[in-house]
């Protein structure tokens, strides 16, 4: 398996901490509004990470936060007029009714800051001490200065980011670059603090838990490209702050999904939410793996649409081919090899083995698709088509698409025998009739 490490820029081999584990964090969503398609990305992409590396035989333990705490929030909840914790509960059902819809799994770790606020407390008060964070009327900043290769990640040096700074008029900060870990606030929820009420910065909150769970060390630390810099710079610098390992020994960045070629904006109307997306979420999730994760995608409806299109052929085929081996009573059937699948098998999970090169993958799948609608059409391929619906299922697995067929009920068997029946007697109106049925569910 070779990733490539955002920290290096390198494609690496890797290598788990644990043997046969796989830890995984990923930057979750911050709860105050429904999320854009750009946002579900990282949803189906490390989703699918986290898939293949079970289809690998690792263990996964995957975890991915809430931020439910966030100035962001707390104007939301003024504006409704609801407690900052209703909002958050809005939108955290929200998401994970998006995260089905796409596909991706909700099973997994989910903690949220209003949960893990003594640890982050802790870890605050532990920079502190170390004297990596200093205390100026109520709010703790950390002092960037101190740790040496602040910019590691995103390749940036600290002078040119200093002359570069914006000049804020925070005269608290001894330098523009040091970034807020504890604000003192007088506006929505606030939790008491050794240096008096507030709440928690943004970039502690990661760390904090990564700590916690995993014990401030993981295999992979994964967002969207934009967390790049400052926030995953500096869940580095604090990690390095109390201790002297990496946080993450492997980062990985997905690239932006942009409209029409300008970036996803609220604020330009330029946006699409998930849950407005008026196709098929298969589709979509087919053409968010399409690219590269770590190439930007350029959304526009006539793009969506041919992927819409490819995977109803994409079903069309698995679903001929399996209600075909329904049929015939084949599906419980052994399965014997063959090398033209054997080939683009091996090139799938290869594909899938360089940095989870998911386009290339699809390449395979869409070979796999020509390969049984040549068996589908042949009278005796029974034990083909069977291996090949199954390395259709293990792809469906891999990538997360779903084309929801099962097997053919007694109701819908004895459509098709009524079918065969009146095409064998030529009655030709009623033979028209129930194809029409069969053909809507997919079975000719
Ligand atoms: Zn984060």
């Amino acid at each position: 398996m070779k990733i490539h490490n955002t920290l290096t820029n390198k494609l690496e081999t890797f290598k788990p901490i644990h043997k046969d584990t796989v830890n995984i964090y990923v930057c979750g969503p911050t709860v105050y509004n429904y999320i854009q398609i750009g946002n579900a990305r990282p949803v189906i992409f490390f989703d699918v990470v986290r898939r293949f590396f079970e289809y690998l035989g690792y263990t996964v333990n995957f975890v991915s936060n809430f931020t439910d705490i966030d100035d962001k929030i707390i104007t939301k909840a003024i504006e409704d007029q609801k407690t900052e914790l209703e909002v958050a509960e809005k939108f955290i059902k929200a998401f994970y009714e998006d995260v089905e819809r796409v596909g991706s799994s909700t099973k997994y770790l989910a903690p949220r800051v209003t949960e893990y606020m003594s640890s982050i407390i802790s870890y605050i008060e532990k920079l502190v001490d170390r004297d990596y964070a200093y205390v100026v009327d109520g709010d703790v900043y950390f002092r960037v200065s101190k740790v040496e290769d602040y910019g590691i990640l995103s390749g940036r040096n600290i002078n040119d980011l200093t002359s570069g700074a914006r000049i804020e008029i925070n005269k608290n900060k001894e330098n523009p670059l040091d970034f807020t870990l504890w604000k003192k606030t007088d506006k929505g929820i606030k939790y008491p603090s050794p240096w008096g009420e507030g709440r928690p910065g943004w970039h502690t909150e990661c760390v904090a838990m990564i700590e916690d769970i995993f014990g401030g060390k993981i295999d992979i630390h994964g967002g969207g490209a934009d967390l790049m810099f400052p926030h995953h710079e500096n869940e580095i610098a604090q990690n390095h702050a109390l201790h002297n390992h990496k946080i993450a020994n492997y980062w990985m960045h997905n690239g932006f999904l942009n409209i029409d070629n300008k970036k996803m904006s609220k604020s330009d109307g330029n946006y699409i939410l998930v849950k407005d997306l008026d196709y098929d979420y298969m589709g979509f999730r087919l053409f968010t793996l399409s690219t590269y994760y770590r190439s930007p995608i350029n959304y526009t409806d006539e793009l969506l649409t041919s992927y819409v299109n490819e995977w109803e052929k994409l079903k069309r085929t698995y679903t001929q081919a399996f209600y075909k081996l329904d049929l015939a009573d084949y599906l419980d059937e052994k399965v014997q090899a063959y090398e033209p699948l054997k080939k683009i098998e091996d090139n799938f999970i290869e594909a899938m083995s360089n940095d989870f090169n998911t386009a290339n993958a699809i390449t395979e799948l869409q070979n796999l698709v020509k390969y049984t609608n040549q068996k589908t059409r042949q009278k005796d391929a029974l034990n083909e088509l069977l291996a090949a619906v199954k390395l259709f299922t293990t792809f469906f697995e891999i990538l997360g698409l779903d084309p929801r067929v099962s097997r053919m009920s007694k109701a819908t068997r004895s459509i098709y025998m009524e079918w065969a029946d009146a095409r064998k007697n030529k009655n030709f109106e009623k033979a028209d009739r129930l194809r029409e049925t069969l053909s809507e569910k997919g079975i000719l």
